[in-house]
């Protein structure tokens, strides 16, 4: 007789409108998943919904479960719909369990009944926005092809009216990329929001799907796009680029560690604190993955939200037990595939326990010797990790003697006391004492 699979902790993202979607963003390739159910609705319907819940709430061994909810757009569904997932929460939770309800939106349909039931809840909502409005609206836009950002603004101040947890995932492309500080800055004083992720907008493409790809992915483009797959080694001209995107990640965070450690939480600097102590909380830096999939709302289930493609569906919920399918040897192989697909120059690579390769998605790049496999975002991903290392490693170190962090931001401004003061006597002629290898004239300012 098998023996029943060992449950072990995953994180399952369900979209009940799969790709459904009442804005048309210009860089989400996802729009192209409703290719995958021709003729569907794409709404998750009742007997599906309560399949979703009730595995979940049996598969997961530990004391918390994160219920969680993306899309397309979620809140296309209703407020009833999402009522009903509390009622069912409520019906099949485990004595003790806690429940984190948690929702990514675009924000444009939130209003006080919104915020009222996400707060009465307790769940933390995620809002797209890209930046300050000419920066949001290049790429967030409406069907009709208007700006977004009016109905987003509406949305993030009915949430902070109620006091709802929220996080601000802001997705890095080609043109907000090089205004970093424009972006970070309007997040803290503009929205006075403290919770802040930045995600790498990369779209991939092959030589035969590179123009429809750069074309958009938008209503416009439906009856052409093709479905989008991790497949090529081109990127659209949308994506950020890989020192772009490093620049942007240190320009922040040179601002972050000097003023607001402990007061504004951005994912990728505690991500890599935590890697530093060896704590893995995100999948694209870790060293392995496929613990992160997802749900589409007939019940087929994917190894990754990246991977929400025919090859990478592991099968149906009202099939095969949710339980099963997260510990199917497919599914183990795919997330194992993330280390042993590493090539030679990561697996040398200083910041490796850092950076871990990245996602496998964005794995196209090809190392100066030749081998495939290298990160699009490498170049990006070693300056910021090397960039930040000093820091981190104090930090780490405050942390290990139970102090908190923050004493960092002090420790920053010494050491650029120290650094200015080394400058000021240093030669115009002679090396940088910041260690750049740039003459001291052409560096930190006594030119
Ligand atoms: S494929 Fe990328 S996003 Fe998906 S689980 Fe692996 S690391 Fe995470
Ligand atoms: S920085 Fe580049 S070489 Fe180093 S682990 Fe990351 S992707 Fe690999």
């Amino acid at each position: 007789m098998d023996t029943p699979p060992t449950p072990r902790p995953f994180h399952l993202l369900a979209k009940p409108t799969g790709a459904a979607c009442n804005l048309d963003c210009s860089y989400c390739f996802f729009l192209s998943k409703a290719q995958l159910y021709p003729g569907s609705r794409l709404r998750m319907d009742d007997a599906g919904l309560e399949a979703y819940i009730r595995q979940l709430l049996e598969a997961q061994p530990g004391p918390e479960v994160v219920v969680a909810w993306q899309g397309g757009e979620p809140t296309l569904m209703g407020l009833p719909f999402f009522r009903r997932a509390v009622e069912l929460v409520a019906r099949y939770r485990r004595p003790g369990v806690d429940i984190q309800y948690t929702i990514q939106t675009n924000g444009t349909r939130l209003d006080d009944e919104w915020a009222r039931f996400f707060k009465d809840n307790n769940f933390l909502v995620g809002l797209s926005v890209d930046g300050p409005r000419e920066l949001h609206d290049r790429h967030r836009r409406t069907k009709g092809g208007g700006g977004s950002f009016d109905q987003v603004l509406a949305g993030w101040e009915a949430l902070k009216r109620h006091g709802v947890d929220t996080n601000i995932l802001c997705t890095v492309h080609a043109d907000n990329g090089d205004h970093p500080l424009d972006v970070y800055r309007y997040f803290r004083d503009g929205l006075g929001a403290r919770h802040l992720q930045f995600i790498p907008v990369i779209e991939r493409a092959t030589a035969e799907t590179i123009n429809l790809t750069a074309a958009g992915w938008g209503d416009d483009h439906a009856a052409t796009r093709p479905l989008y797959r991790q497949q090529g080694d081109r990127a659209a001209p949308r994506s950020v680029g890989a020192s772009q995107y490093g620049a942007f990640l240190t320009a922040i965070w040179d601002e972050w560690v000097r003023r607001d450690v402990g007061t504004v939480f951005v994912q990728a600097f505690d991500v890599a604190l935590g890697n530093r102590l060896g704590r893995y909380a995100l999948c694209v830096h870790a060293p392995t993955c496929g613990d992160a999939l997802v749900l589409e709302h007939n019940g087929d289930l994917y190894s990754c939200d990246h991977y929400v493609e025919p090859d990478y569906r592991l099968g149906n919920i009202h099939d095969t037990p949710l339980v099963e399918l997260v510990a199917s040897p497919r599914q183990r192989q795919f997330g194992q595939e993330k280390q042993d697909a590493l090539p030679q120059m990561c697996r040398d690579c200083d910041v490796l326990h850092q950076c871990h390769g990245g996602c496998p998605k964005d794995r196209f790049a090809t190392t100066p010797d030749g081998e495939p496999g290298l990160n699009h975002l490498c170049e990006g991903y070693r300056a910021f990790f090397r960039h930040i290392a000093p820091a981190v490693d104090f930090m780490a170190g405050e942390l290990l003697a139970q102090r908190p962090p923050a004493a960092v931001m002090g420790e920053m401004k010494r050491r650029d006391r120290d650094l200015q003061a080394a400058v000021a006597r240093a030669g115009r002629n002679d090396p940088c004492p910041c260690g750049s290898g740039r003459k001291a004239k052409h560096c930190h300012g006594t030119g």
